[in-house]
């Protein structure tokens, strides 16, 4: 007979979604109201506020969509290109690939940079794509690739972009919140991110943000934006910016009431205190990981602190000893993609999960199964 189901507690530290803060467990299960609700209008208006902090941005149109980060990816995607566009898009680990699918889907055409995995995007490679495709309207990129623990130069990619009078895409799924991801500073113009890595809140939601830039840019389109949903023309209106809310979809009421707990904390703390703790746990798993054997991918001057991207130590076989990490000590650490699915692990540390009780267990834990 089917049961009400009760999850196990594990302490997440894969590539997320990562450990939820009891607060925002508790917020997920407040009474629901209507969307349309006054007082659920104020609160969005708060978690608008309070993404803008995350993002660190004035961007009029900072908003969640209701779906997870891909949805975030798609939103960007779709509104910026038209039929025929040149896009260029870097492509240095997974996320990169499905930024190439959704040019192609949307009819663009992708100009790819390709640099190996576990490699930042190369700047040189970027630049000589942009003296040789002049007529791009567009430079897409990841900002922190979750597949391989690598942090590419999303300053120095931005600025290139505005050389060259491209806008820009930029995944930030797996950096807000846990490094540096300056959105107005930088120069980035339309920007995505993820509810559920560094931000700690439940998976589904996707904080994005658009500059007055790449907003022009979707006012005079030629072409109807190819998807109904995503298309921020109609969700603006639903998400303000001076006109009344009207009905688009129904938001994710409840879901919304932890993204609003998530990003109050992550203001309470302060986002440099958050990049700071990151970085710290960082540098504590990674003394304890290599003291037991365990090697880097990728170099110290570009590794996300939030994902760690590990070689076992010689001989070990990776898949049965993470099963048992899981199985005895509910601990998840993520395997390998790619080429690497079976040779290393991605241990993150992302928001919540990045705490030293989580550090410390997860390297006892080790020490007695190896
Ligand atoms: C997780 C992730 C995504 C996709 O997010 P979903 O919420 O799983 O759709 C996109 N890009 C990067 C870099 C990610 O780490």
């Amino acid at each position: 007979m089917i049961q009400q189901f009760d999850p196990p507690k594990r302490r997440l530290l894969g590539p997320g979604p990562s450990d939820i803060d009891p607060r925002v467990l508790k917020a997920l299960s407040r009474h629901t109201i209507g969307h349309l609700d006054p007082e659920f209008v104020r609160m969005m208006d708060e978690v608008k506020q309070l993404t803008k902090y995350a993002f660190q941005t004035e961007n009029e149109l900072t908003m969640i969509v209701s779906g997870p980060g891909s949805a975030g990816m798609e939103t960007c995607f779709v509104n910026l290109i038209e039929p025929g566009d040149k896009v260029i898009v870097c492509q240095n680990g997974v996320f990169g690939g499905r930024m190439k699918e959704n040019v192609e889907r949307y009819g663009g055409t992708a100009i790819m940079v390709m640099d190996d995995w576990g490699k930042p995007v190369s700047i040189q490679k970027v630049e000589a794509a942009l003296k040789e495709n002049p007529d791009s309207k567009i430079l897409a990129f990841v900002h922190a690739e979750t597949s391989t623990g690598v942090e590419s130069d999303a300053k120095a990619l931005c600025k290139l972009a505005k050389e060259y009078d491209c806008l820009t895409i930029v995944d930030t799924v797996t950096s807000l919140g846990g490094i540096p991801t300056l959105v107005d500073e930088w120069g980035m113009d339309a920007v995505y991110s993820g509810s559920q890595k560094c931000l700690s809140c439940t998976p589904g939601l996707s904080p994005i943000t658009i500059s007055p830039r790449a907003v022009e840019a979707i006012k005079n389109r030629k072409t109807k934006v190819a998807s109904w949903f995503l298309d921020l023309t109609l969700v603006m209106q639903y998400w303000g910016g001076g006109v009344k809310r009207s009905y688009h979809h129904t938001a994710p009421v409840n879901a919304l009431y932890s993204m609003h707990e998530a990003l109050l904390m992550l203001k309470e703390e302060g986002l440099e205190n958050r990049w700071n703790r990151h970085q710290e746990m960082h540098v504590v798993l990674r003394d304890g990981l290599e003291g037991l054997g365990f090697s880097y991918l990728v170099p110290a001057d570009c590794r996300l602190p939030q994902l760690n991207a590990v070689f076992l130590p010689e001989g070990l076989e990776e898949a049965p000893i993470r099963k048992r990490l899981l199985e005895d000590y509910n601990l998840e650490v993520g395997g390998g993609l790619g080429d690497f699915a079976g040779k290393l692990w991605r241990v993150g540390l992302m928001g919540y999960s990045a705490r030293r009780e989580n550090v410390d267990y997860c390297l006892q834990s080790l020490k007695e199964v190896l």
